[in-house]
């Protein structure tokens, strides 16, 4: 197992040898509470604590970053909620400020708790110097890049300071996937994922995890999920667990796609600025260079020729809609949906204007998806 390659991890990663019947594909297991000796401690004794299907996919996560442990989660927000449930009143986070809209969310509820909250640009030496200087830091908490403005944070430097100050740094690595980033190798202590996004790729299952070494965190990350109750389903596991056999398949075909739209859209005189990490002039594009193997395949641009929502309305293969990652291109505008809860302040402090489109590139056919763009952004349908 560890002597495989990535793609190959991806394929076999977490596979156990079956139970004498020869199965290529693990079968799923769906029993909820297991035979057992009263005096006996088994290790699956109820399906709250562990299941082997979980268990499959764990392994396979863990294996991808090369890390002791991995642990899944109904959703990419309960993932992140077990994560915050373990910071303490009085203690602080510090965020980058452009973070995923659910993630905000949470930091509110942890707010509530008596958590400090913090948000920094964690972009340049004197914003990480400022935001690490707080009293009691616990948990630095990096979304990179970031959503919808495609930020990028350096994982290996802001990880270094923050440990000098004993505090965890977690990456929010959903927009990447290990396929172009690893946080973990970088310096990270955990990578979070909502894996309903590329992990499983398909748009029909929910699903989160979190990616570790410190086997502390791990007893502590179990006793809260196991208490809570914030599991995924084994026919969810299995789905995941699916999705990731062609993970690096759609991911490299979404990334060549991406390239060929963000020439589409340079090229438009009704498109303002292109946000893509991998532009030479994207601000931190040394940065991408040194931490990402490819630059992704969401992409953000400025519309100038006219109400967004007349330009959502023109895409017939971009389904216009929330969500990102999976196999069908999707487009929004953050101001009117993803981003839509915060105030109109809060998204210019962030620079989120009415006229940012964010596009999900899918794994259709390249020239299709580059003739429904410039239709749509021509105009005509
Ligand atoms: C979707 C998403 C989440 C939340 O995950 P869910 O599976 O929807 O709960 C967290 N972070 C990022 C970057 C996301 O895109």
């Amino acid at each position: 197992m560890s002597g495989m390659r990535f793609d190959t991890r991806l394929v076999h990663g977490g596979r156990r040898p079956s139970a004498g019947t020869g199965d290529v594909v693990p079968p799923i297991h769906v029993s909820t509470t297991y035979e057992r000796r009263a005096q006996d401690e088994p290790r699956y004794f109820y399906g709250r604590g562990e299941n082997p299907t979980r268990e499959e996919l764990e392994e396979c996560l863990a294996g991808l970053e090369r890390a002791p442990f991995a642990t899944v989660f109904s959703s990419g927000q309960a993932a992140a909620a077990t994560l915050l449930s373990l910071v303490r009143p009085g203690q602080c986070v510090v965020s980058t400020d452009d973070v995923y809209a659910g993630t905000d969310g949470l930091f509110d509820l942890a707010a509530r708790q008596g958590v400090r909250v913090r948000y920094a640009d964690l972009t340049t030496p004197e914003g990480i110097a400022a935001a690490l200087a707080e009293p009691d830091l616990a948990l630095v908490w990096i979304e990179t890049p970031t959503n919808p403005l495609l930020t990028v944070v350096d994982v290996a430097e802001v990880s270094r300071r923050a440990h000098e100050r004993g505090a965890r740094v977690v990456v929010d690595n959903t927009f990447a996937s290990p396929v172009l980033q690893q946080p973990l190798a970088l310096g990270a202590d955990v990578s979070l994922y909502s894996t309903t996004k590329s992990i499983a790729g398909h748009a029909d299952v929910l699903g989160g995890a979190l990616v570790y070494r410190d086997a502390d965190l791990h007893a502590a990350v179990r006793a809260y999920r196991t208490t809570a109750g914030n599991v995924p389903g084994a026919l969810d596991c299995f789905l995941v667990r699916r999705g990731l056999h062609t993970l690096s398949l759609r991911v490299h075909r979404q990334v060549a796609t991406a390239r060929v739209l963000v020439e589409r859209l340079r090229a438009s005189p009704v498109v303002g600025a292109v946000h893509y990490p991998g532009l030479p002039e994207h601000p931190q594009h040394a940065v991408v260079k040194a931490q990402m193997s490819a630059p992704g395949a969401i992409v953000s641009f400025d519309y100038l020729g006219g109400p967004a929502e007349r330009l959502l309305d023109r895409f017939t293969l971009f389904t216009c809609g929330v969500s990102l990652g999976g196999v069908h291109s999707l487009v929004e505008c953050p101001a009117l949906m993803t981003h839509r809860p915060l105030s109109a302040e809060a998204r210019a402090r962030r620079g989120i204007g009415e006229s940012l489109i964010r596009l999900s590139v899918g794994i259709e056919d390249p020239q299709d998806l580059a003739e429904d763009l410039s239709r749509a952004l021509a105009g005509g349908t």
